[in-house]
Formats: structure tokens, sequence, C-alpha cells
């Protein structure tokens, strides 16, 4: 272990990992796994979509789809998120190309205007749980709001929902949290039953409390066993909080990420709310890539072959980011330059990511290092409200985008740089 080497030898090291750190900044990489994007291959699986004949643009209801109207969506692609998102097509309301901005669109309006119309708006001084690590764009969201986040530590089975319905029924002001329940971004995880029933029946000090369920990688599973979860609507309405949750999903990983269609779903009272104050907002969003959907997919079963051909090309660069940090990192390995116990990770069942805790206070300067390396990860610290990783430790890994030679020579990069920042870490301890 690092750890137990004497100073002397930890500055040996460190000096062998530079010399290996530097060669591989000499071949002046460019490379890019900051954003979880899908890459060329997997959009082209949905290249059929743009050269289809949709048949004159009629919805299987009769109506023209180039033409304003049908502000909730069109049946046959309700329907399709209606499977996805296991709901009724009642209780679905289809929005525009990504659901961030369903999110956007929806904490905007319950600050301003209210969850219901006869609960005030949030206004000013809410406060929102999340759980950590997340989303980065989720927090950068409530940031933007003024809303203030309090950390949740997240784990295999979910947050930690003691503190959770503590926080929640002490505080009116904590109006809500906003998590990734299936395969969470960034560790994968699939909240259990246990805390899916527990959301939705805790005691909340504040009536216009609402769980922001962002259900993005419900369908992308690496597993011929996929992780199956309780549905939080269902759940809440047996909880006796009917309205409690809003769900979330997207197809911007299933077809073309920017050129998708997104859904909210949640209780009729709730959708009727919502679709009240959508038509403020809008006449309708683009229903012709609507039907593009629906005429592509046909049904569920459709969307299940397409996830398939996606887990046939990104499987394989989990795998590949996996078996280079177990090679390089993981304690006792047999490797050479007795390179180990330098941080923890687990390979994930689904989603989009791969999260690397390494020593405390060694993730900024790793993303630093791979940085100067020509590697550019996501920032340290952004899977944290406030961009503040309390530890230091957390890095998102985002294996997707690039090709597989490029992903190797960034992982390289990577665990070397991961080696120099926790020698140097481990040095300065010992001064
Ligand atoms: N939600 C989560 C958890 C994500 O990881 C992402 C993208 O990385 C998104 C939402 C973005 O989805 P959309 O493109 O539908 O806004």
């Amino acid at each position: 272990m690092y750890e137990n080497l004497s100073k002397n030898e930890l500055s040996e090291l460190k000096a062998e990992l530079e010399i290996k750190y530097e060669a591989l900044k000499a071949k002046g990489l460019n490379l890019d796994m900051s954003r979880g994007k899908p890459c060329k291959e997997q959009l082209d699986l949905s290249n059929a979509m743009l050269t289809m004949d949709l048949g004159g643009c009629k919805s299987e209801s009769g109506f023209d789809c180039r033409n304003y109207g049908m502000p909730e969506g069109i049946p046959e692609a309700k329907s399709l998120f209606a499977a996805l998102m296991g709901v009724s097509a009642s209780r679905i309301i289809l929005g525009g190309n990504a659901s961030l901005q369903l999110i956007y669109d929806t904490i905007a309006r319950a600050r301003f205007l209210g969850v219901s119309e006869e609960l005030a708006p949030w206004g000013e001084g809410a406060k929102f749980l999340c759980p950590v690590p997340g989303y980065d764009r989720h927090f950068t969201i409530l940031e933007h709001f003024g809303i203030e986040m309090i950390n949740i530590p997240l784990s295999e089975n979910g947050p930690d929902m003691d503190l959770i319905e503590k926080l929640a029924s002490e505080d009116e002001r904590i109006k809500g949290v906003i998590c990734v329940p299936m395969y969470s971004n960034p560790d994968g995880f699939t909240y259990s039953d246990e805390t899916v029933r527990r959301f939705a029946a805790m005691k909340t000090a504040a009536e216009d409390f609402r769980i922001f369920w962002d259900n993005a990688y419900c369908i992308h599973h690496f597993s011929d066993s996929p992780a199956r979860q309780l549905n939080i609507i269902d759940e809440c309405k047996k909880g006796g909080n009917p309205d409690r949750a809003y769900v979330f999903a997207s197809t911007s990983k299933v077809t073309f990420a920017g050129g998708g269609i997104c859904a909210i779903a949640s209780s009729p009272a709730n959708i009727e709310h919502i679709r009240k104050q959508l038509s403020v907002q809008t006449i309708g969003f683009d229903k012709i890539n609507q039907l593009r959907h629906a005429k592509f997919f046909v049904d569920y079963g459709g969307i299940i072959i397409h996830m398939k051909k996606h887990r046939k090309i990104i499987e394989p660069k989990f795998n590949i980011v996996c078996d280079m940090l177990e090679k390089e990192l993981r304690p006792n390995s047999s490797t050479s330059d007795c390179s180990h116990g330098l941080g923890e990770w687990h390979k994930p069942r689904g989603g989009y990511f791969i999260s690397f805790n390494g020593l405390p206070g060694t993730a900024k300067r790793t993303v630093e290092l791979c940085s100067l390396a020509g590697v550019v990860l996501t920032g340290a610290g952004a899977t944290f409200p406030y961009g503040r990783d309390p530890e230091d430790k957390n890095i998102r890994i985002a294996p997707t985008f690039p090709p597989v030679d490029e992903l190797i020579s960034a992982m390289e990069v990577f665990c070397a740089s991961v080696k120099l920042a926790s020698a140097e870490a481990l040095l300065i301890n010992k001064e």
C-alpha cells in the first residue's frame, strides 16, 4: 500500500510516477470524457428515423402533427412513454426535446406559482435534499433558483432515508428532493423497494413537498437480469401522498441526445395542474418528432430491442474502464509497480457512468493532472451541490463517447494521474 511507505520510499515512488506520467503527457492527447454523451455508433442506431416515411404526418387519431394542438402529446407517443414509465397514458404529458427543461420548468413553476392552485408558491428560502454524489445539472438548476441544497449520503440501496425522514419532517422550508433512482448518476445505484416505500410514505413538514424522480436511465440496462423498481407514483398513492412525485424520462440516450422527446408523469391532480400551466407557455411541443419516435419503435418491445443494441456498443467500454481500474488501482494488485489501494469504484449494472472515489484530497489534483495531459474529465466536485465535494475524492467517469482506442489512452492517463496525485497527497501528509 502507498500508505505504508516511508517518506523516502514515497519520494522515490513519486519520482518514478512522474516519469511515467510525463511520458503519457508527451503523447499530446486531446481526449474528452467530460460528459455522458452517446457515441456516434449509438446515434447511428436511430438514423432510420431521419428518413422514414411519416405517412402524411397523421397521428393514429387522424390528427395532423404538423399543426398546432395536442399540447400533452400524440396518443401513440404517450403510449410508448406510459409503458416505459409504468403509468397510464392519461398521467403523462410529453414535453420537448429534453427532460432537463421539464425539470427546470417544474421547479420554476413551484417556486413562483406553487404546486397546486390551493398552495402558495415555494418562494424565497426553499431548501432541497440532494442525494450525493449526484447529477451536476440538477444542482445547477436548484442553485439558479436560489434553492438551498442539503447533501444526503447515497449508498447502494439509495439515500440515507433516516436522515431524509428526519430533515423533511422537521423543516417546512424543505420542499423537495431531486434524485436519479435507477442507475444513479454517477454511481449506478438503484434504490431498493424499501427506499421507494419510505419516500412515498414519509411525513413531511411541508405540505407542498415534492419528489423529483429523474428516471433518465430506467431502460439503460447492462445485465440480463435488469434492475427492477417499485413505481413511485403507485407507492405515493398507497402511502397516502398521491401528489408527491414528479417522474421524468426522455429518449435523449435512446435515440438522439438533443433530438429526443421527454415526458413528465404524475398524479391526475398534478397532471391537470401542469396541463393548465403549460397551456400558457406553449401551444404544443414537436409532434412530428413524437410521431417519428412512435413509428420507429412501434411499441415498448421495439424500445427494448433498441436498448439491447446500445448495450452491445457501450458495455465493452464499461468493461475496459473497470478492468483498467482493477489492474492499476485495486488493493493487492499483482502488478509489479505495487500500485494499489488508491480508490474505490464498482461496475454498474446500467446507466452511463462509473463513479471513482480516490483518496481524500486527491480528486481535484487528479482531474488537473489529466487535463494537463490532454484528457478532460467532469470537473472534480461537480457531483456535489455548489461544486463542493467535502472530501475532494469523487470523480465521474463517462466511458460512452470516446472510441475504444481513445478510451484506453484516456484511462492510462487517468490511472497514472490517480497514482501521482495519491503519492503527492500522502507525501504532504508525512511532512
Ligand atoms: N437526467 C440525468 C440523470 C442525466 O444524467 C442526464 C444526462 O446526462 C439528463 C437528465 C439529461 O437528459 P435530457 O437530455 O433529457 O435533458
